[in-house]
C-alpha cells in the first residue's frame, strides 16, 4: 500500500520525501526513496503530483476503491386526485 516508486524513473531529487506531510518517504544511502511506515499514508496524493518525474504512484486500499453507487431518486408518479 502507500506509495510506490519506480526507481527507473526516479531522478533522486528528494521532493517526494520533502513534502510527504506525514514525514513517511524516507531516502536510502543512495537517495532512493522508500516508505517507512506505509500503514501512516493519508493518500493525499502529494508525492504523485509533485514528482516532476512520474515515478510514483499511490496503491489505494480497497475501501478507497469503492465508490458507493449514488443515490437514485426513485421516479414517482404521484396523481393528484381531489
Ligand atoms: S520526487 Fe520523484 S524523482 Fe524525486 S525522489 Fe521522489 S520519486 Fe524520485
Ligand atoms: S500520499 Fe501523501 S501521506 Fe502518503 S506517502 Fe504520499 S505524500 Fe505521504
Amino acid at each position: 500500500m502507500a506509495a510506490k516508486f519506480d526507481l527507473e524513473k526516479c531522478i533522486q531529487c528528494g521532493v517526494c520525501a520533502e513534502h510527504c506531510p506525514e514525514d513517511i518517504i524516507k531516502l536510502d544511502e543512495n537517495e532512493c526513496p522508500y516508505v517507512e511506515y506505509p500503514y501512516e499514508c493519508w493518500y493525499c496524493g502529494s508525492c504523485v503530483i509533485d514528482c516532476s518525474v512520474d515515478a510514483v504512484s499511490l496503491e489505494l486500499p480497497l475501501f478507497m476503491r469503492l465508490v458507493p453507487k449514488p443515490y437514485e431518486k426513485p421516479e414517482v408518479n404521484i396523481k393528484k386526485e381531489y
